[in-house]
C-alpha cells in the first residue's frame, strides 16, 4: 500500500492545477454569475457592455478583484445596489498587452472575508479591437441585408468582450440582455432565450433607437470561453423537437437537409455516455470566415459552412462538437495546458458516435490513421524546434505561459490524447472503460479537471472494480507509458496503427501511383471513385508525406483522373492543393487560380493554414493581402504567424 501512496504523491507534485495564462485573482475570489447587457451598433462596429457579477470570497481577506481584459474601454466600476463608484486602474506588461491582455484591478474600497458574496458592475466598450469578435459589413453577408456580428471565445478570447475571469478553471451561470437598433437584425447565444424582459436594464437608453431586445440565460455552469453570440439576419429551423439549424436565409434549407439526422447524432452519443442534459441542441452554419470547423457553444454550436458537403460526409465535426456537451462543456480542462481533457476525450466519444452511424469500425479506423498521420507529421516538426516552447506542442501538455494559449491548438491534443483513451480502453477491457467514462463524467460533473486528476480518479476506478493482482498489472501497464504519452514530445509511447480493410485500399492506391509511370495510371484507378470521403482524404494525407516521390506528370495524371482540383469536398481540396503546391504541380496553366480563389473563399484554419505554410514567403504575403479583410482575427493572427517564420518552412518544405 505504502508504494502507491508514495507514487500518488509523485504525480500529483507535478502541480499542474494552476492557469498561467490568466491575470485574475481566481484562487481568491470566483465568479458564481454573470449578467451581461450589450448595445450592439454593428454598423458603428461598437458595442456598449454592462457586466454584473455575482463573486464568492475563497481567501481570508480580499481587497481587490483582478480581471482579465484586452483591447477595451473601461468607463468605470461601481457596487450596484448603492451606486458607490470604485477606484480601478490596468496593470500593463508591453510585452502581453497584444499576447494575453491585461490586467484590471478593482479596488473594493473594503475587506471581505472568506464566504462573503458581493455584486459589481463595470460599464466598458468594445470595438473592432475586440479578437473574440468577427465585425462582417453588409457586403461579406449572403443575404446583403444587415451587418452581422459572430464570436469565438476560446481559448482567452472571452477577455476581448467581458472583462472577467477567463479562465477554463473558474465555471458561473450568466444571462444576457443585447440590444439592437435593427429590427432585421436577430440575436442567439449560448443559452435559452427567455422572454418579457425577465431581467430589467441595468443601464439608460434612448429608446426611440432601440429596434428589438433579445434575452438569454444559462443556468448551467460554464468557463468563460463557452459564451458566444450571432447577431445578423439569421433564422432558425428545426430538425426535430430538441434540435435545430440557424443560418442566414441563403442556404437554411440546403443546411437544414444536410442536418436532418442531428437528433439521431445526439441519440448516439446518449446510448454510449448517458443523457444529455442541456435541453436543445442548435448548430449555426455561420458565414465562411469562421476560423474553425466547429465550436462547441453550449446550446449553439457554430459551424464552417465547409463541413456541409451536399453528402452528409462533414457531419463528423457536427457530431464531434454534440460529443462535448460531455467532454469539455460538462467536465474542462482547468487549463489549457491540459487541452487534450477537453478534445482527446472529444475526439473519443465522436467515433463512438460514427461507429453507430456508419456500423463499421473500418469507417473508425480510417479516421484514426488520416488523424494520426496529421499527429505524426506535426510531432515531427514541433520536436525539432529548438525554443522548448514550440518544442512542448508535440505533447499533451504544451507550455502556455506568456503565450497566448491558442498558438499551442493543434491536432495533437485531439489525436494524441484519443490514443492515449484508446489505449487505456485496450488495457481494461471496452466494456469497463466505458464504464469509467460514465462515473469520471459523474464525479466531474459541471467542474474542471487535469491529467493528474484523471490519472487519481482512474487508478482508484481500477482498483475498485477489479481484483487486486488484475489492478496490479493494469497498474504497471498504465505507469509504464501515461507521464510519456503526456509529456514527452517525440512519438506516444505505443505505436497505433488503426490498420484495416478500408485504409489498407486507399493506401496501397496510393502506392501504385506513386510507384507508376509517369502519365501512366494504375491499374484499378477507378476504385478511388467509390471511397467514402475520408478514404479519400487517407490516400491524399499518405500522398503528402511522400509528396518528393510525386512529379508534375503523375500530379498531372491524378488530377485529370479523378477531378481533383474542382472538387466540392473542402476537405480534399485543401489537402490536394497543398501537395500540388509542394510537388510545384501549381502554377497559373494548372490549379494555382484555383487554389488563390479558395484561400479568399474560406477562413477555416485548417484548411487554408497548410496552404499559407507551403506557399513561398512572396506568393503567402501577396495572397494574405488580398484577403485579410475577410479572415476573422484569429486566422489572421496565425497566417501572419506562418509568413513570418517562413525561412522555416521554405526549408522544410520546399527545398
Ligand atoms: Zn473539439
Amino acid at each position: 500500500m505504502k508504494f502507491y501512496i508514495i507514487a500518488f504523491l509523485i504525480f500529483a507534485s507535478f502541480g499542474v492545477d494552476i492557469d498561467k495564462n490568466t491575470f485574475s485573482n481566481y484562487k481568491e475570489v470566483k465568479m458564481q454569475h454573470l449578467h451581461i447587457e450589450w448595445l450592439l451598433n454593428l454598423r458603428s462596429k461598437i458595442i456598449d457592455g454592462s457586466a454584473e457579477y455575482t463573486f464568492k470570497v475563497t481567501t481570508a481577506e480580499l481587497k481587490e478583484v483582478h480581471l482579465d481584459i484586452y483591447q477595451m474601454e473601461i468607463k468605470y466600476a461601481y457596487y450596484p445596489n448603492v451606486g458607490k463608484v470604485l477606484d480601478w486602474h490596468v496593470e500593463s506588461d508591453p510585452k502581453q498587452s497584444l499576447v494575453q491582455g491585461d490586467k484590471l484591478i478593482i479596488k473594493l474600497g473594503q475587506s471581505y472575508k472568506y464566504g462573503d458574496i458581493f455584486q459589481l458592475r463595470i460599464k466598458y466598450q468594445i470595438g473592432e479591437a475586440a479578437r473574440a469578435l468577427s465585425f462582417m459589413s453588409i457586403e461579406q453577408t449572403d443575404d446583403k441585408k444587415a451587418p452581422y456580428l459572430f464570436s469565438q471565445c476560446e481559448a482567452n478570447n472571452c477577455r476581448s468582450m467581458i472583462p472577467l475571469q477567463d479562465t477554463p478553471s473558474i465555471k458561473f451561470t450568466y444571462s444576457a440582455t443585447v440590444l439592437t437598433q435593427d429590427s432585421q437584425i436577430n440575436v442567439f447565444m449560448s443559452g435559452l432565450p427567455v422572454k418579457n424582459n425577465k431581467f430589467a436594464l441595468m443601464e439608460q437608453y434612448n429608446m426611440n433607437g432601440i429596434a428589438k431586445i433579445f434575452q438569454f440565460e444559462l443556468n448551467i455552469k460554464i468557463p468563460a470561453y463557452l459564451i458566444a453570440i450571432v447577431a445578423g439576419t439569421v433564422q432558425e429551423k428545426a430538425t426535430s423537437q430538441r434540435t435545430s439549424v440557424i443560418s442566414e436565409a441563403k442556404n437554411i434549407d440546403i443546411y437544414q437537409k444536410e442536418l436532418e439526422d442531428l437528433d439521431k447524432y445526439v441519440k448516439y452519443l446518449e446510448d454510449y455516455i448517458g443523457e444529455y442534459k442541456w435541453g436543445f441542441y442548435k448548430i449555426v452554419i455561420l458565414p465562411a470566415s469562421f476560423p474553425f470547423g466547429g465550436m462547441e457553444n453550449p446550446l449553439l454550436t457554430f459551424a464552417n459552412p465547409s463541413i456541409i458537403v451536399g453528402d452528409k460526409s462533414g457531419v463528423s465535426v457536427a457530431i464531434h462538437e454534440i460529443a462535448h456537451s460531455w467532454f469539455g462543456n460538462t467536465v474542462t480542462c482547468n487549463n489549457w495546458s491540459n487541452m487534450w481533457i477537453n478534445e482527446g476525450f472529444c475526439v473519443f466519444l465522436e467515433r463512438k458516435g460514427l461507429l453507430q452511424l456508419f456500423g463499421e469500425i473500418d469507417y473508425v479506423y480510417v479516421n484514426s490513421q488520416v488523424g494520426t498521420k496529421e499527429m505524426n507529421a506535426l510531432i515531427k516538426e514541433f520536436n525539432s524546434s529548438t525554443d522548448p516552447v514550440i518544442k512542448s506542442y508535440a505533447s499533451l501538455h504544451p507550455i502556455t505561459e506568456d503565450h497566448n494559449a491558442d498558438d499551442s491548438f493543434s491536432t495533437i491534443p485531439y489525436e494524441r490524447g484519443y490514443q492515449l483513451l484508446f489505449y487505456l480502453e485496450s488495457v481494461i477491457s471496452e466494456i469497463k472503460f466505458q464504464q469509467l467514462l460514465k462515473d469520471w463524467l459523474r464525479q466531474n460533473e459541471y467542474q474542471s479537471a487535469d491529467e493528474n486528476d484523471f490519472y487519481n480518479f482512474m487508478i482508484v476506478w481500477i482498483k475498485s472494480n477489479f481484483t487486486i493482482e488484475q489492478f496490479l498489472a493494469i497498474k504497471q501497464q498504465i505507469d509504464t507509458v501515461y507521464t510519456k504519452w503526456i509529456y514527452d514530445t517525440g512519438s506516444p509511447p505505443v505505436k497505433l496503427g488503426f490498420i484495416n480493410d478500408a485504409s489498407t485500399q486507399a493506401t496501397d492506391l496510393a502506392e501504385d501511383w506513386l510507384s507508376s509511370r509517369p502519365g501512366e495510371q494504375p491499374q484499378g484507378f477507378e476504385i478511388f471513385n467509390q471511397f467514402k470521403s475520408n478514404q479519400k482524404q487517407l490516400f491524399l494525407s499518405y500522398m503528402q508525406e511522400k509528396y518528393t516521390n510525386l512529379n508534375t506528370i503523375t500530379m498531372k495524371q491524378l488530377d485529370l483522373s479523378y477531378n481533383l482540383s474542382d472538387n466540392k469536398d473542402a476537405e480534399l481540396l485543401f489537402r490536394w492543393y497543398t501537395l500540388s503546391i509542394q510537388t510545384k504541380y501549381a502554377t497559373t496553366n494548372t490549379n494555382l487560380n484555383k487554389i488563390r480563389t479558395f484561400v479568399g473563399k474560406i477562413g477555416r484554419m485548417k484548411m487554408i493554414n497548410p496552404i499559407y505554410k507551403a506557399l513561398d514567403k512572396n506568393t503567402a504575403q501577396t495572397w494574405y493581402d488580398e484577403n485579410k479583410n475577410f479572415y476573422h482575427p484569429l486566422a489572421k493572427q496565425s497566417i501572419e504567424n506562418i509568413i513570418k517564420s517562413k525561412s522555416q518552412y521554405v526549408n522544410v518544405e520546399l527545398l
